[in-house]
């Protein structure tokens, strides 16, 4: 375990949720690309039918001896975004533009991650265990994206009007 200060490069939002049951957290197939079909919603342990999404995210960070990718699960995920994977899929949903928006809104952040080795020997990066904003106006991303998105649809409404 080591805990690193880095600022934050990247952050791959193309593949940055999978899908669990929401009673037993088991994960749930078909997760791909963010396709979530109705028909496997279905947890085949306990019945349930109530999904939920789980962060996932690869990010790249750069700390001041190396440059990184770590991946980052839904705990420390959340802390970055300050909503859940469910509330940021809908709101992506609803305002397409937020997905690229992410980064020009983490970007340079600086952060104290603790980096834990994989249990998996196969798995390849390091995962974020926790992650505490250093800067001390920090908000987490959906405030300034509903922020950003609300005001870009206020002025589309008043041109309208003009
Ligand atoms: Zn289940």
């Amino acid at each position: 375990m080591e805990t690193v200060v880095c600022s934050l490069l990247t952050v791959d939002l193309n593949d940055y949720c999978y899908r669990v049951c929401s009673r037993c957290e088991r994960v749930l197939p078909g997760d791909k690309n963010g396709v979530f079909s109705s028909s496997s919603s279905l947890c085949k342990f306990c019945k349930s039918k109530q999904p939920k999404l789980l962060y996932r995210i690869l990010m790249s960070i750069a700390t001041d001896t190396s440059v990184k990718t770590v991946v980052c699960f839904d705990r420390a995920a959340t802390v970055l975004f300050g909503c859940s994977a469910d509330d940021l899929f809908h709101f992506t949903k609803l305002n397409p533009l937020a997905a690229s928006m992410v980064n020009e809104v983490l970007d340079g952040e600086m952060f104290r991650m603790t980096l834990n080795r994989p249990q998996n020997r196969n798995a390849q990066h390091m995962r974020v265990t926790s992650l505490v904003p250093l800067r001390s106006g920090f908000q987490p991303a959906i405030v300034t994206l509903t922020h950003l998105c609300t005001k870009n649809a206020s002025r589309s409404t008043t041109n309208h009007s003009l």
